[in-house]
């Protein structure tokens, strides 16, 4: 790469796919990333690997009706019509052709989960891998990366800082760099005519967490630690944009003692949250997301979901929910009494909870909290396992075009920077209660898919 890459990535989570798709365009790619553990500490690695695809072939197969209208429209109705309109369409748009580009062109072997379906997501539109986990979607895509003749993997160096100006590959003033450091504390430009920021958001900034989501701030931080603000910080130094930051994802369902996720499927397949009362809360199929301040909310910031043994077996394709198992968080009962005892709940309260919400899953009487999804009422033998709410990512970040351009706040594209995943502002409007599943590593790979796109026409075009 004499003269520089034609692309630098920072950021090798979802920066790997817009590393890849720009290497299968004709250009020269350099990653950045800084950390050495990359491939278990990035959120990508952390993930659940639910990628949402509308229109994809894996549901035409399935004969699921789907469009990219339909998305928009779940999108819309989740965030209550406050997400970025024109971003969320481009997403909903390249989802399908994202998801089947993964598999064909990046190898992954995706299909489409049908046995069941996140709250906000009106047809089964999430595609996962064997095992559902996102470590093997990085080894997947790192192992590529890796291995292709126009991409260099450069670990762990850290960017710090975009140098813009004429005078580098790019004619008009824009990107001239990216500046990179080292862990010796050198310091190099390298040249470049665009940078992908994919550096995630500022989750692991206690104090931009503190000032932007105060309601999730006390509670637990399972993202990437990496994940620091770095491109609020560098984009905003070039005139950035930026927005939604209160959004962010969080989780209701992380298991206390384990640290692992339970995942919600067990609540989609009949479960019940329950705080240290005894009592519940709330409709708990609106979303996990949601559910974390709320559960942060209750006495000890803490609760149990209380679920039965063909739930343990429905959630067993998740290796979350079986490392769940496996840690021993679970407990077991044979009847209520039982479950009282082993959990400590108080035995009356808990009771009443499952004799109320049984009568309202067998359509006998009218939920209290409104919860309308039962699959099934909950049957003894019982199983429960103490929950503690997480903050996964933000949301919020710099606004991006449909190119995944990083624009002013005259909506103007600051030539040759771009920016996807936690470190672009996303589609899940405010606060929790926006965030779609799929909503983290859609922006994440389809913005860095759409730049890499946008940065091969920028160069074809520059070129000729
Ligand atoms: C338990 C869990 C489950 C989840 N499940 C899902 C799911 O099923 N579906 C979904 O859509 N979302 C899910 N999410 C959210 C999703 O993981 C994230 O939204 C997404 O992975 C973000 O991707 P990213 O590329 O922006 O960030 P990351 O994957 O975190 O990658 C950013 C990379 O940038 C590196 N970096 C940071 N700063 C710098 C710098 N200055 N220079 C160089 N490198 C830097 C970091 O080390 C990191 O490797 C989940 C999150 C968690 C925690």
């Amino acid at each position: 790469m004499t003269g520089g890459p034609d692309l630098v990535v920072a950021g090798a989570g979802g920066g790997l796919a817009g590393a890849l798709r720009a290497a299968e365009l004709g250009l020269s790619v350099l990653v950045v990333e800084a950390s050495e553990h990359f491939r278990r500490g990035n959120n990508t690695s952390m993930s659940t690997a639910m990628f949402p695809g509308a229109g994809s072939r894996w549901q035409k197969a399935a004969g699921v009706e789907d469009s990219p209208d339909r998305f928009a429209a779940d999108i819309a109705a989740k965030t209550g019509g406050r997400a970025d309109a024109r971003l969320a369409r481009t997403l909903a748009e390249v989802s399908g052709p994202l998801v089947e580009w993964l598999a064909d062109s990046a190898g992954l072997p995706l299909s489409l989960v049908t046995d069941f379906n996140y709250p906000g997501h009106s047809v089964h539109r999430c595609h996962s891998v064997p095992g559902r986990h996102g470590s093997s979607v990085i080894d997947h895509l790192a192992r590529r990366v890796r291995e292709h003749p126009g991409i260099d993997l450069l670990v762990p160096a850290e960017l710090v800082d975009v140098a813009t100006g004429p005078g580098g590959p790019g004619a008009a003033a824009g990107v001239r760099g990216a500046v990179v450091r080292y862990p010796d504390g050198t310091q190099e430009e390298i040249p470049a005519g665009a940078v992908l920021l994919a550096t995630n958001g500022f989750g692991a900034d206690r104090a931009l967490v503190e000032r932007h989501l105060p309601e999730i701030a006390g509670a637990l931080y399972q993202g990437g630690e990496r994940s620091r603000g770095d491109a609020l910080r560098i984009g905003g130094g070039l005139g950035a944009a930026t927005g939604y930051l209160d959004a962010y994802q969080g989780h209701g369902a992380v298991a206390a003692g384990a640290g692992t996720l339970v995942g919600w499927a067990t609540i989609i397949h009949g479960g019940i949250m329950v705080d240290l009362g005894g009592r519940r809360f709330g409709d708990e199929t609106r979303g996990y997301s949601e559910y974390a301040a709320e559960l942060a909310a209750r006495p000890g910031s803490t609760g149990w979901i209380v679920l039965d043994e063909t739930i343990v077996e429905q959630c067993r394709p998740f290796q979350d929910f079986r490392d769940t198992v496996e840690s021993g968080v679970l407990v077991r009962a044979d009847d209520a009494e039982g479950l009282a005892e082993a959990t400590g709940l108080p035995a009356g309260a808990l009771a009443r909870e499952l004799e109320a919400s049984g009568a309202a899953a067998r359509g006998e009487r009218p939920d209290e909290h409104g919860r309308t999804h039962w699959e099934r009422p909950l049957a003894a033998p019982y199983a429960a396992v103490r929950v503690v709410p997480a903050l996964f990512h933000t949301q919020g970040g710099l606004l991006v075009d449909g190119d995944a351009a990083v624009v002013d706040s005259g909506d103007r594209p600051i030539p040759g920077l771009y920016a996807a995943g936690g470190a672009a502002a996303g589609i899940s409007g405010h606060g929790a209660g926006g965030y779609l599943p799929g909503n983290g590593l859609l922006p994440a790979f389809g913005l860095a898919y759409l730049a890499a796109g946008a940065i091969a026409r920028r160069t074809t075009t520059r070129e000729n």
